[in-house]
């Protein structure tokens, strides 16, 4: 039973529908601000707080499921990005919603230090669900949360030094989701003073430790995600293991479907494209996009990482993303992507993964779900620096016109506009 309160936001527009629920249409949805859920939806009537003309597009709120938002109790990695700043450019990227990583100096690994973490999660303006981490030794948590495992060295304290050491531990995550960077260690190691980045990362590292992360995950009763895919035998490997029963789900950046190791060189600053796993050859590239398209890579995920100007100047892998998102989507949608495909892979499918651990329902637009919207606008929009709210301060989309843009994002009836 929902129960409505007098504090009605009602927003009207061309609302998506869910897959194979018909085509778009204008319709309304009513949200109660005292509670952030949706209570109503039906057709439009002409009135209404927010009401968006057919140049518009309602889509239920975007949600990140890979963000690097760098705030931890140590304070540490404040400079780059904090919670506050983070949600800012979610908000200016259309995303209601963001999952981060554990990667942090002070790592949320147990009860403790993840509740310690959490707490610093409130004033955000976006939801957050933060990670516990995976290292040598840890266990799980009394509570349900989703773990990260991270593989090979150089990415905090959180790393295996030796296989024996990683299933031991991965042994005692029996029934767990478990989220993985794929990047085989030794074949790093191997390749470290290769010539170019790519390089030092070949495909190999991540096709070998998706290979050893489905045999482990099989083993173990472990539910493996496949963090950042780059590869097209990557995913080749995933879905063999589906066929054999495996229940086994992966994500893809817009970095990797947009950039390939040829098209990489029109950016302005090529180097800073430079991220972990690496840019990829075209024909990878490719693979992504269908898998994307198909649903056998089930979400966009951004791997959101807000090094600065300077840390990028010495050669620090990853990029930002919050900001660019919803803009992004457009990109997609000239590669042939349909508004529901890219509902399903943007909010449906993350959105699942929330409520499984969140007290909330999230990625659809449906009474008793969370209240939040993401309204994009068919208008050219060229990515400026002076336009992006991560305190990183630059975006690998900067110069880069999509034929659209965000308009307005509403988290839990909370109307911020974009643009007009
Ligand atoms: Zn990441």
């Amino acid at each position: 039973m929902i129960t409505k309160s007098n504090n009605l936001v009602i927003i009207e527009g061309n609302l998506v529908p869910a897959e194979g629920a018909g085509e778009p249409a204008r319709g309304r949805v009513e949200i109660d601000i005292a509670t952030g859920l949706i209570v109503e939806t039906g057709e439009a009537r002409g009135t209404g707080d927010l009401i968006l003309d057919d140049e518009h597009i309602v889509l239920a709120g975007i949600i990140d499921q890979h963000v690097h938002a760098r705030e931890d109790p140590s304070g540490e990695e404040v400079y780059k990005e904090s919670f506050q700043t983070a949600g800012e450019a979610a908000v200016n990227g259309g995303v209601v919603a963001i999952v981060d990583m554990p990667n942090n100096p002070e790592a949320p690994v147990d009860d403790q230090s993840y509740l310690a973490k959490k707490d610093m999660t409130a004033g955000s303006l976006v939801d957050i669900l933060l990670y516990a981490g995976v290292g040598p030794g840890t266990s799980p948590l009394s509570f349900p949360v989703p773990y990260k495992t991270y593989m090979g060295p150089s990415i905090g304290h959180l790393f295996f030094r030796n296989e024996e050491v990683l299933r031991e531990t991965l042994s005692r995550y029996r029934g767990q989701f478990v989220a993985f960077h794929a990047e085989d260690p030794i074949i790093l190691e191997e390749n470290a003073g290769a010539e170019t980045h790519a390089l030092t990362r070949p495909p190999e590292a991540e096709v070998e430790a998706i290979d050893l992360i489905l045999r482990m995950s099989d083993s173990y009763g472990i539910r493996p995600h496949i963090c950042h895919l780059t590869t097209a035998a990557g995913l080749e490997l995933i879905r063999g293991a589906r066929k054999k029963g495996l229940r086994v789900t992966t994500e893809v950046t817009p970095h990797h479907l947009y950039y390939d190791q040829d098209n990489s060189q029109a950016f302005s600053n090529p180097a800073y494209l430079q991220c972990n796993p690496p840019i990829r050859t075209r024909l990878d590239r490719i693979a992504l996009i269908e898998g994307l398209r198909s649903g056998d890579i089930e979400c966009l995920a951004t791997d959101h990482a807000p090094h600065t100007l300077e840390e990028k100047d010495r050669g620090i892998s990853g990029v930002t993303q919050l900001d660019t998102l919803g803009p992004f989507l457009f990109w997609l949608m000239e590669e042939g992507f349909d508004l529901q495909t890219l509902q399903r892979a943007c909010a449906e499918v993350p959105g699942r993964f929330l409520g499984r651990y969140l007290p909330h329902r999230y990625g659809r637009v449906e009474p008793g779900y969370m209240g939040s919207l993401t309204v994009l606008k068919k208008e050219s929009f060229t990515v400026r620096r002076s336009e992006l709210k991560t305190r990183a301060g630059w975006s690998p989309f900067e110069g880069v016109t999509f034929p659209g843009r965000v308009s307005h994002t509403v988290v839990r009836g909370q109307i911020y506009p974009r643009a007009d």
